[in-house]
């Protein structure tokens, strides 16, 4: 069966688009290259250079390969920028999964996994936190990933649309067995920052607040390794391909550990004792976001097999050693 997979050229979408070629799927990467890389792509796989915005292309390339499912990553994810360019965000995103699927109607395809975020919930109200808690963004970012799971529901309920939203938490790690890994430009995520101070690319790691109401003081979130996020997507879209209903499912290890145990992790991992330093709380960022994953595992069977952090840093280092500054060098 033929996948489109938006956007994976990018972190996530070059896990998925492994774990569907392992599991006897044909994905077809669409991605205008934004942010993804092109070397994320293996040669083996149809690569198109292609715009969600562009509803005529993407039909054409939906007709073309006789696609069966899209599964949906392209969109802006910096938290940060989407406070302060919230229409680069509500164009890339919320306008772009509507071209999308306008793409999908016109050329018939009707299952779409869409790649959402814990940051549909905002500041929990209680941990874990599962799919019926409080939906209350705190950010621009998870404004328009509740829009377009909003949008979907409204796609299914008026055009028979199926789909699954898969809510992540922290996905870190990379793949094991293929060469790619994770590279945003800027980065802003923990663990590469924390590789690439360990490596020497970068002078210290800041640490973001020590005075939350945690165990050590720093934050708690909730590292999913990105094979374990995958294989969840390739279930999902097993479940739609075989006729099941739209589902919204929470994607996390179901394990909380701070900034301190992140980094001390890392150092024994990298055996690198890099420069620490503690700065103020980072605006928005919740104490503790811990995932209750029992809904996917009860409805889907899925079962993440990378539950240590230890894993998830030493698979993220190997790529790190081997690509000091990302995919260009
Ligand atoms: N963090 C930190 N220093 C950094 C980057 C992140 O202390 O240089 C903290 C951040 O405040 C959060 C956690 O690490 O509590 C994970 O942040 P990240 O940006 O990786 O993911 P988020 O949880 O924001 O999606």
């Amino acid at each position: 069966m033929n996948i489109l997979v938006t956007g994976g050229a990018g972190y996530i979408g070059s896990h998925v688009v492994e774990e569907l070629q392992k599991s006897g799927f044909t994905p077809i990467v669409y991605d205008n290259f934004s942010t993804g890389h092109e070397a994320a792509v293996p040669d083996e796989v149809q690569l198109v250079e292609g715009d969600i915005h562009d509803v005529r292309f993407a039909k054409h390339i939906m007709e073309q390969f006789k696609i069966d499912a899209v599964i949906h990553f392209a969109a802006s994810s910096l938290v940060g920028e989407s406070m302060t360019d919230p229409a680069k965000y509500y164009f890339n995103n919320v306008e772009g999964s509507l071209h999308l699927l306008e793409a999908m109607r016109g050329a018939g395809v009707d299952r779409m996994v869409f790649s959402s975020t814990a940051a549909v919930y905002g500041e929990p109200e209680a941990v874990p936190i599962t799919e019926d808690s409080r939906l209350a963004p705190t950010n621009v970012y998870g404004r328009t990933k509740l829009a377009i799971e909003g949008m979907l529901a409204d796609y299914d309920h008026a055009y028979d649309m199926r789909y699954v939203a898969l809510r992540y938490f922290n996905a870190a790690g990379a793949s094991p067995t293929r060469d790619i890994g994770e590279d945003h430009s800027p980065e802003s995520h923990l663990i590469p920052l924390i590789l690439k101070t360990a490596q020497g690319v970068r002078k210290q790691v800041s640490i973001f607040g020590t005075d939350y109401p945690t165990a050590d003081g720093t934050c708690v979130r909730d590292y999913i390794h990105v094979c374990d996020l995958a294989k969840a997507h390739v279930l999902a879209l097993k479940h739609l391909l075989s006729g099941g209903s739209s589902r919204v499912y929470n994607l996390g290890s179901e394990n909380g550990f701070s900034v301190r145990q992140m980094i001390d992790s890392a150092k024994k991992v990298t055996g690198v004792d890099f420069p620490v330093v503690e700065e103020e709380r980072r605006a928005g960022d919740p104490a503790v976001l811990i995932a209750s994953s029992a809904k996917i595992r009860e409805e889907l069977g899925w079962e993440p097999q990378h539950s240590s952090v230890d894993e998830v840093i030493s698979t993220a280092w190997k790529w790190h050693k081997g690509h000091p500054h990302g995919y260009c060098g």
